[in-house]
């Protein structure tokens, strides 16, 4: 049984292709711009076996036009990776298509045996700096850039997705930094800029904390080419969306 916090049918936002996404309880991490607080306890929230997600996914089958994808998302999926093998390999014998979207913050026998039964994977790279990574998650990202050299290494398919934050993740130093790793990977095919906003502030006042990037705009289209501008002297502009 995997512990849930809820899921989407019909999800396009940030994601290649339609997706049915069921996003799991508890994250160690703590990031300073989390949109999700409520999600991050591993306290058991709801439960949903193998059988159920095959029955849902089944259920919404007339959305998927081609292939039927469906994401694992944080928070955090690898905290249930025991549980979430025999959820991939029921889909995977049934022909649909899985995906993982973490932050990679474990790499063991069991990570790997459930990417044996994984089609696509979302590696986030939050920060290069692991100093900085620690400031701003809670956590280094040494794991993390270790695991997407792993994916790397084993050929398999994945897209890199990058939180463009202004004042915080924007600078031409770190987004250097980022080329020079990604240069280091022999099967880098995509990375995914997304937009910091602010709508969890609610979501942190209603559990009674106060809310670290407070004075942080949201990003604009303006800051993700920013961005853009700084990885096309590295990286072909086909390969950032
Ligand atoms: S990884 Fe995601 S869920 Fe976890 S603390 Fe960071 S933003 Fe929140």
């Amino acid at each position: 049984m995997l512990n849930y916090h809820s899921y989407e049918t019909f999800s396009t936002q940030d994601w290649p292709w339609i997706r049915m996404v069921f996003f799991l309880q508890g994250c160690p991490f703590r990031c300073l711009y989390c949109q999700n607080p409520d999600t991050i306890s591993t306290d058991k929230n709801k439960q949903i076996s193998k059988e159920r997600i095959l029955k849902l996914v089944y259920k919404e089958k007339e959305y998927f036009w081609k292939d039927w994808w469906v994401t694992f998302s944080w928070w955090e999926c690898l905290l249930q990776i025991k549980e979430l093998i025999p959820v991939l390999k029921l889909l995977k014998q049934n022909w649909i298509h899985t995906c993982l979207d973490t932050n990679w913050f474990l790499l063991n026998d069991d990570v790997k045996e459930a990417l044996k039964y994984t089609d696509h994977v979302l590696p986030d790279i939050k920060w290069m700096t692991p100093k900085l990574h620690k400031k701003i998650t809670g956590t280094d990202n040494l794991t993390s850039l270790d695991f997407i050299r792993y994916i790397d290494e084993q050929w398999m398919n994945y897209w890199i997705r990058y939180v463009v934050v202004p004042w915080l993740t924007d600078n031409k130093e770190d987004i250097k930094k980022l080329w020079e790793y990604i240069q280091t990977l022999k099967n880098f095919q995509k990375i995914n800029l997304l937009k910091y906003h602010t709508m969890a502030i609610p979501k942190w006042e209603k559990l009674w904390r106060e809310y670290p990037l407070k004075k942080v705009p949201a990003a604009w289209d303006e800051d993700i080419q920013k961005v853009k501008a700084i990885l096309t002297q590295y990286i072909d502009k086909n390969l950032i969306q």
